[in-house]
């Protein structure tokens, strides 16, 4: 039989790109100690379900401009599956394929009762106004109408979507249903049934799995001087976590660059900053930096909070942080994950760093059915304690076979979807 990269170029055009091919690597990678029988991972190396849509747009100079849109579903296995929407010109099949993917090994890994989805929109967003964004995602949303619902596909926020992109689309579907259905989407405000937590909830989980990280490894995060790239949604929650906890955050960027000062930044005026501006573009907190020289500032822990593909194979042997922790998806790619691991440098995988996101989005979808409202601090009890089981099994596990970090968190995800799928056979 034909290697998978081969067999994927012969047969699996659809989906194929950098990212899927990342992901079935790792996949693989994984299956070798998963033990899992072959012909559940043939199953699971593919998405169940894609849709591909054109999205017409009337922009407000008057024309029409239809931009690509996806969804793509890969396991319903263990329930509805459950994925955020980007708004991104790299947006791709193949790209929400892998991300897909991810999304099953996060959520076997965190116990959740859902399967992996992502999707998203080709399109330029921050060229576009709000309106145009806001008939966009109605549209977006009507097209998607055959494939998602609170138990078949909940989307969520991703890269430039937000509450508000949220909130659109549930009403979006609400009008099509005639009553108001909040258990449609995660991530919408507070006032149309959101989760208090929601905003925080990645960023606040990225912090909750370092600080584990650092009483495994006996290290006081106080002590920990932190470089975050990416100050979105993500970085920006992690890095104000990061100093609410005593730690140092030396650096941050995002995509217009970014700002480095030894003796440390103040986070919160960076944060009112970009509310101001829209970016870190032209703030003068610190020396400024390009992305490059931040990935490979001298730090203990390197937070990847922006996008995929950020370490790779060349640059990885130049990183000089102690440990990395990937709040975003895919931002190591398997060159780098072996120069890393051959470095010794822990990397706090994707799969269970950003998971708090997901996590809180179950507790959302849970309090919007059961129409029941949890506080703030009972959500972030319960997200630290999944968190903490997630992180304490992928350790012991890594510790026990001496495989990485992500491996570890990939077999233990992969397990569950394979156990699931076994039992419940083959239809028909
Ligand atoms: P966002 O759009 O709010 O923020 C992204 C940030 O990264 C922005 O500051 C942007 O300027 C910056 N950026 C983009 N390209 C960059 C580059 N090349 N170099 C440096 N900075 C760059 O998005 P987000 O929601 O914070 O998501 C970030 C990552 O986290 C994505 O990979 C996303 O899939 C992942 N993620 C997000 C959530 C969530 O709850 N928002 C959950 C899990 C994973």
């Amino acid at each position: 039989m034909a290697s998978l990269p081969e067999a994927l170029a012969e047969t699996r055009l659809e989906w194929d790109s950098p990212l899927y091919r990342m992901a079935v690597a790792q996949f693989d990678q994984a299956v070798e100690h998963a033990g899992i029988h072959e012909d559940s991972a043939e199953r699971l190396r593919y998405p169940e379900r894609s849709i591909i849509v054109s999205v017409p747009v009337r922009m407000d100079d008057g024309r029409t401009v239809v931009f690509p849109g996806y969804r793509v579903q890969h396991s319903s296995i263990l329930g509805p599956t459950k994925g955020g929407v980007r708004y991104d010109e790299d947006v791709t099949l193949g790209e929400c394929a892998a991300l897909a993917m991810w999304m099953t090994w996060k959520c076997a890994l965190l116990r959740l009762p859902y399967g992996g989805a992502k999707g998203g929109v080709r399109c330029n967003p921050r060229a576009m106004s709000q309106g145009e964004l806001e008939r966009l995602t109605r549209r977006f949303t009507s097209e998607l109408l055959p494939i998602i619902g609170p138990q078949e596909d909940i989307p969520a926020p991703d890269m430039a979507t937000d509450e508000q992109t949220m909130a659109w689309m549930m009403d979006t579907y609400s009008m099509q249903s005639g009553f108001a259905v909040p258990e449609i989407v995660t991530g919408k405000p507070i006032s149309i049934g959101g989760s208090v937590l929601r905003m925080e909830a990645t960023g606040a989980g990225v912090v909750m799995v370092v600080a584990r990280a650092c009483e495994r490894l006996g290290w006081r995060l106080e002590d920990q001087r932190c470089v975050v790239q990416g100050f979105g949604n993500v970085g920006s929650v992690a890095a104000r976590e990061l100093t609410e906890r005593g730690a140092q955050v030396i650096a941050v960027s995002d995509v217009s660059g970014g700002l480095h000062a030894e003796d440390g930044l103040a986070i919160e005026e960076l944060e009112a900053y970009v509310r101001k501006h829209g970016s870190l573009a032209g703030c003068e907190a610190g020396r400024r930096i390009s992305n490059e020289e931040l990935l490979e500032l001298e730090c203990d822990i390197l937070v990847l909070a922006a996008r995929e593909d950020q370490v790779t194979g060349e640059n990885a042997s130049r990183v000089r942080a102690r440990m990395i922790a990937e709040g975003a998806n895919g931002p190591t790619t398997l060159e780098a994950d072996e120069i890393l691991a051959a470095r010794g440098i822990p990397v706090l995988p994707d799969v269970l760093t950003n998971a708090g996101g997901v996590t809180v989005s179950y507790f959302e979808w849970v309090q919007d059915l059961g129409r029941i409202f949890w506080t703030r601090d009972e959500i972030r009890a319960k997200l630290a304690e999944k968190l903490a089981d997630a992180f304490d099994r992928v350790w012991d596990v890594s510790q026990e076979r001496g495989i990485t970090l992500r491996t570890s968190a990939l077999v233990a995800g992969i397990r569950d979807v394979a156990e699931a799928l076994e039992a419940r056979g083959l239809f028909p």
